[in-house]
């Protein structure tokens, strides 16, 4: 089983370099461990108390002269459990797990911060939404973890963990004589250990710890950022609630799209978005292309959508022209986006068809993450007093400001709405207090006449009162993608 471990679990080869030493027999065979199978069998029992421990290092070779003393050579590296006159009660991490006495003067403290800044699972400076964000995005997968510094406890740590489409985060607790536990009476003198003992026992945490987590290199300069020179504006082509938005060229080559924040005192909203657009991507997401953010106003550069925004291209002659099949093809787009943002676990909270881009060949892509946030918990909720398109957002979400994807959901019903009635507003001739009311009394928006008994059955589950019973965005763009495929080829 120790090679086992040793060949799956490199990060912690320190580690088993220690605790597993080369030629010490193994009672499991190869194949007994299987983190997806869960068959538990601890080698690393941790001490249930831990008095006093701090990690050490060997200055001199030492030979122990009696049973109580301890054999050390120069460059070991020993837990010291306790200190008595000139000499420590020292454990060796190497080789045997030998308990002994050892000279104080032929050793020298390690700090934690040495030993830990070298640990490929140890990233510092980032906080619990920057841990999720980083182990659910490629390359991480299901098993990445990592662990960072607490940021509600000073000098303690947490543990973050990537289960599937989960991140979960665990308390490190420090113990005043320097070990760490996540559950009391647990504790171990060093992060590693702790790791150790939980990569073997995972079922404990209810997550297996499989690989450290990636972090991809900062780039040394925002790759983003360009010169304002770069750019000339040609024509505006509209305005939203931070600026307008303008029809460019970049370097006169590049055909673009740049927005221009209106006011200065806007900045950190703006600054949200362009966060939002550099850490998303997906063909069906607007792309960001560059930033202008030295001096003042700020710019944000994206790719250049020619038809504009979906709710006016629908209501344009060219749009009054689109056949069913169309309409389907934009519906599958703004499903395989959205289901992007679902594996993101980011909710977009104003989706809606003038939130929508359409480019040449009816491209369409997802614009609009003013409103976007990173779920905590899979729901969002707010108290803040930001406007909320009544009419499109979800009873919990107009309600109790409760958003979640399942309330993102609810929008796209509407937007598939919007899609098959050309344009048309939802609700029309109903205030937004009457929309409220008539969805609590279990109204729901008619079949729009373009739309097929098919589609307009998915617009209803997207509308179920309770979000857990609505659909996830994967299952509906691949009932909408089969619908689609139906349509086009009946016979395939
Ligand atoms: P807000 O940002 O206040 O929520 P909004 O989405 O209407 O509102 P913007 O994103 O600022 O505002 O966009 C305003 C309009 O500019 C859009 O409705 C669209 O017509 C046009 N527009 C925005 N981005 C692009 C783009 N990349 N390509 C083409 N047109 C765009």
């Amino acid at each position: 089983m120790d090679q086992f471990i040793r060949k799956h679990l490199t990060f912690l080869n320190t580690f088993w370099g220690k605790c597993l030493p080369n030629g010490v027999p193994s009672n499991h065979s190869l194949d007994l461990w299987d983190p997806a199978q869960g068959s538990l069998h601890p080698t690393l029992d941790p001490d249930p108390v831990e008095p006093m421990v701090s990690l050490f290092g060997v200055l001199y070779d030492f030979t122990a002269r009696s049973a109580d003393e301890l054999s050390v050579n120069r460059g070991d590296k020993i837990c010291v459990l306790r200190e008595e006159g000139g000499y420590v009660l020292a454990r060796r991490l190497s080789g045997e797990a030998l308990v002994g006495y050892v000279p104080a003067n032929y050793l020298s403290k390690i700090s934690q911060d040495e030993t830990l800044t070298q640990q490929p699972w140890y990233i510092s400076g980032i906080g619990r939404n920057k841990a999720t964000l980083l182990l659910l995005s490629p390359p991480n997968r299901h098993g990445s973890f990592l662990i960072r510094d607490s940021e509600s406890n000073k000098g303690e740590y947490s543990l973050s963990v990537r289960n599937h489409a989960k991140v979960r985060h665990f308390r490190i607790y420090k113990h005043p004589a320097g070990s760490f536990y996540l559950e009391k009476g647990h504790t171990f003198p060093s992060l590693e250990q702790l790791l150790a003992y939980y990569t073997i026992n995972w079922k404990v945490i209810q997550s297996p710890l499989l690989q450290p987590c990636i972090q991809k290199r900062a780039p040394e300069t925002d790759q983003w950022e360009r010169p304002r020179s770069e750019f000339q504006l040609w024509r505006k082509l509209g305005e939203g609630c931070f600026g307008e938005v303008w029809e460019g060229m970049w370097k006169n080559t590049v055909p673009v799209a740049i927005k221009i924040m209106k006011q200065a005192d806007m900045r950190d909203d703006f600054v949200k978005e362009i966060q939002n657009l550099k850490s998303l991507k997906h063909t069906r997401l607007i792309k960001l292309l560059a930033i202008c953010s030295v001096g003042e106003p700020v710019y944000i550069v994206t790719e250049l959508m020619r038809k504009g925004n979906l709710h006016s291209y629908l209501n344009s002659a060219a749009g009054q022209e689109l056949t069913t099949h169309h309409l389907l093809s934009i519906s599958c787009q703004v499903a395989d986006g959205m289901t992007y943002l679902e594996e993101q676990h980011v909710v977009h909270r104003d989706l809606a068809a003038r939130n929508i881009l359409v480019g040449d060949d009816l491209a369409c892509k997802i614009a609009d993450f003013g409103l976007a946030r990173l779920l905590k918990d899979d729901i969002y909720s707010t108290t803040s007093n930001v406007m909320i398109p009544v009419k499109w957002t979800a009873p919990e979400a107009a309600i109790y400001q409760t958003y979640s994807l399942k309330s993102d959901v609810w929008s796209y019903g509407i937007l598939l709405y919007e899609v098959f009635t050309y344009g048309q507003c939802p609700y029309e001739g109903m205030t937004n207090q009457e929309t409220i009311q008539q969805i609590s009394r279990g109204y729901r928006l008619p079949r729009p006449n373009s739309c097929s008994p098919e589609i307009y059955s998915l617009m209803l589950e997207c509308w179920k009162g309770h979000p857990e019973d609505r659909p996830s965005f994967l299952n509906l763009r691949d009932m909408l993608f089969s619908i689609y495929k139906w349509t086009h080829h009946p016979f395939s």
